[in-house]
């Protein structure tokens, strides 16, 4: 058990954990970061991205085929990336921040389906086991056209098998969305605070949705036991899945691939800052470690956290990891970011982005709002609350010594706010945001 010794030895080791229980807004430089190249060994390298990106390429068809909105882009799922100017100019009004060089915004609440970050890593996840089971079947090879995972022969195939997985909202939306589309029996298993509008979309699919008292570790907790029960059931565990990682690392190439058409040079001289809203980690964390393999020392990836649920931050300043919770040192997750709201970070990706990460800020919930509605009237572009913490990183990191440190000329710099969700929020809940941050956020 965690006693308040330990906390005290922590705050001797990081004094900034006063401020982090405290709940004040900082900013956290990592002093682990490590240049690309002494990266220690792990599993994954550049070839499990391209391998990951190839799976995405064989499904291509079958999602083209079962999601006409995929059509467009060839069955491909991804978001653009935005220049947002306007933001920017109403970002230096607003809060007198001067941000050198430019800004945009990556998309992801127009990824098709899911509407957030999620249909990376969830809809790669669930793929990748229907594709597992059905090679071990024998019903399929790699060469093969995939869109017979349409057909009725597969989907009854994959009735015998479910899927479960624990989630506060979006990760429990992409992996039912997709596993009740391939035919699996799936269940998600929800904190009770989840918004009801994901439980009766969910409920509207065929998925079951159960819900438990208490926090999303919990609602974990129980739906890796239920699931697992069943041998022919697959937990989709967000507390340490390396599937789910690499399914975000592919975000990296495809977006190298936006930045070459739109001439963006990135290179030591001009380098590229992006800003990643973190829950539980794997989301910035294999989006991190794809950015860092395309380019290396030349792109700075920072995390954001709300003050109520620094998970990841708590775990990286300790050294403990998974081990630690946010509310061992006395903080409750209570956050309206919902992509946000966890006490204990991933695993497998924080051994990984504690290597990688150049640093990690926290923010407080009416910021989130002001942006939102910011972001609207600017840009008209309508996140959810925890996907416009990443607008706030360039302000942060220019109040500090990064720059400087890193001998960085801050006018050849390129900002990338990741934008995390947000195209699946119903209208009404959408105005309910946009009102509270027209009135400050509180
Ligand atoms: C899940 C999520 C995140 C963070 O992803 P993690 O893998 O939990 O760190 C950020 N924003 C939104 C909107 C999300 O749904």
């Amino acid at each position: 058990m965690f006693s308040q010794n330990d906390i005290e030895t922590y705050q001797k080791q990081s004094p900034i954990l006063k401020k982090i229980i405290e709940k004040q807004p900082i900013l956290w430089l990592n002093p682990n970061l490590k240049s690309a190249s002494e990266l220690n060994a792990t599993s994954l390298n550049m070839q499990s991205i391209n391998e990951a990106e190839q799976l995405w390429q064989r499904f291509a068809p079958f999602l083209k085929k079962e999601f006409p909105e995929t059509l467009e882009t060839g069955g491909i799922i991804e978001s653009p990336l935005a220049n947002i100017a306007n933001m920017k100019d109403a970002m230096r009004e607003k809060y007198s921040s001067q941000i050198d060089g430019d800004s945009y915004l990556k998309c992801d609440n127009e990824l098709s389906i899911a509407g957030s970050i999620k249909a990376r890593g969830g809809f790669y996840e669930v793929l990748h086991h229907a594709e597992t089971l059905a090679i071990e079947a024998g019903l399929i090879t790699k060469d093969e056209n995939y869109e017979v995972f349409s057909s009725p022969e597969f989907k009854s195939f994959f009735q015998q098998y479910s899927i479960g997985v624990g989630s506060t909202g979006n990760l429990g939306l992409s992996i039912g969305i997709m596993s009740a589309k391939l035919g699996f029996t799936v269940s998600v298993y929800m904190s009770r605070d989840a918004k009801q509008w994901k439980k009766n979309l969910l409920r509207d699919k065929g998925v079951n949705v159960y819900e438990f008292e208490g926090d999303f570790s919990e609602a974990i907790t129980a739906g890796r036991e239920k699931t697992i029960a069943d041998p022919k059931g697959y937990f989709v565990d967000d507390e340490s899945s390396k599937h789910l990682f690499l399914g975000y690392s592919t975000a990296a190439l495809r977006l190298k691939k936006q930045l070459d058409e739109k001439d963006i040079k990135v290179n030591p001289e001009n380098p590229l800052f992006v800003y990643l809203p973190c829950g539980v980690g794997g989301a910035p964390g294999g989006i991190t470690f794809g950015l860092k393999q395309v380019f290396g020392d030349s792109v700075h990836c920072f995390f954001v956290e709300p003050v109520h649920s620094p998970a990841v931050l708590i775990g990286l300043v300790t050294g403990e990891m998974e081990k630690v919770s946010v509310q061992d040192f006395g903080l409750d997750t209570k956050t309206e970011a919902d992509g946000l709201a966890v006490g204990r970070p991933s695993q497998f990706a924080s051994s990984i982005s504690d290597q990688l990460v150049s640093g990690i800020y926290t923010v407080e919930d009416p910021t989130l709002f002001q942006l939102l509605t910011l972001l609207a009237d600017n840009e008209k572009i309508y996140l959810e609350p925890s996907a416009t913490a990443g607008l706030v990183g360039p302000g942060v990191i220019a109040q500090s010594d990064y720059m400087k440190d890193h001998s960085i000329n801050s006018a050849n710099v390129t900002h990338i706010a990741w934008a995390t969700g947000g195209g699946l929020v119903p209208e009404e809940e959408m105005e309910g945001f946009y009102r509270k941050g027209k009135n400050g956020g509180k």
